[in-house]
């Protein structure tokens, strides 16, 4: 077995007096895909974001490659190897695809000193917008959004790139397509936690499903495990 990547232990975040994370422990491998499901308003995008570093927390841990991610602030944990893709994609709009692609790259300090626009191209070709590279963002169809957020989440040449929501409202072509790249990406050795909604891709891309349900976890498990779970069923269809 490969070893440990990412391990949340009792993770507690608040908002006031709610409680949106209430002592939520998973673990992640290198190079793992797991699957991260729960109804809305679970805490998923919640536990990202401390995860991520964008917001801070009440309790618990967060050890990322043995260090305590601590108060350690959202750009170094992206240099250390943490990536993650917004729910909504927010790009740059004054700005070119590709120039949306090279601030992150500057950002997270993978330039490397050499040019960064051909790195930045490379990217944009590996998620299929080497076409696009000099057209406003503001010209990109939906999918071609959810492409350049990946791109922009591979800037910093992630260990672990957690993909939030980057299937909803895609067609089941699209999403057929976005699976492929998250696919690609997981065979380059990037871990992969899929947030998402569409059952039929987390369960293909899963080799391990956590379930969040209001602010706990639920359940952990193998895809075809998770889905005959009676837990997991109240959760989602109440009783
Ligand atoms: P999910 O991504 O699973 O749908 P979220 O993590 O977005 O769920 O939200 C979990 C809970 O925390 C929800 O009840 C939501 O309303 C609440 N919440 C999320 N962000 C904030 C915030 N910034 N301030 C207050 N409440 C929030
Ligand atoms: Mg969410």
């Amino acid at each position: 077995m490969s070893e440990t990547l990412l391990q949340v232990e009792g993770l507690i975040k608040r908002f006031g007096g709610f409680t949106a994370l209430d002592g939520v422990s998973l673990e992640v491998r290198a190079g793992e895909r797991l699957g991260l499901i729960g109804p809305n308003g679970s805490g998923k995008t919640t536990l990202i974001s401390c995860v991520a570093g964008t917001l801070p927390t009440d309790g618990g841990r967060i050890v990322f490659k043995g260090t305590v991610l601590g108060r350690m602030p959202a750009y170094r944990r992206t240099r250390r190897g943490i990536a993650r893709s917004y729910q909504v994609p927010k790009p740059f709009t004054s700005m070119t695809v590709l120039e949306n692609v090279a601030v992150p790259l500057e950002y997270a300090g993978r330039g490397g000193g050499g040019d960064v626009a051909a790195r930045a191209l490379e990217i944009l070709v590996s998620v299929g917008l080497g076409d696009k590279a000099d057209e406003n963002s503001l010209s990109l169809t939906q999918i071609e959004l959810r492409k350049l957020e990946l791109a922009r989440a591979l800037a910093a040449e992630p260990e672990l790139l957690i993909a939030d929501e980057v299937m909803a409202g895609l067609s089941n072509a699209e999403v057929d397509e976005m699976l492929e790249l998250l696919f690609a990406f997981n065979g380059r050795g990037i871990a992969v936690i899929m947030i998402e909604h569409i059952m039929r891709a987390v369960m293909r891309f899963s080799q391990r499903i956590v379930v969040l349900d209001a602010g706990t976890v639920i359940a952990e498990g193998a895809p075809d495990d998770i889905l005959k779970n009676p837990d997991v069923e109240r959760a989602y269809f109440g009783e």
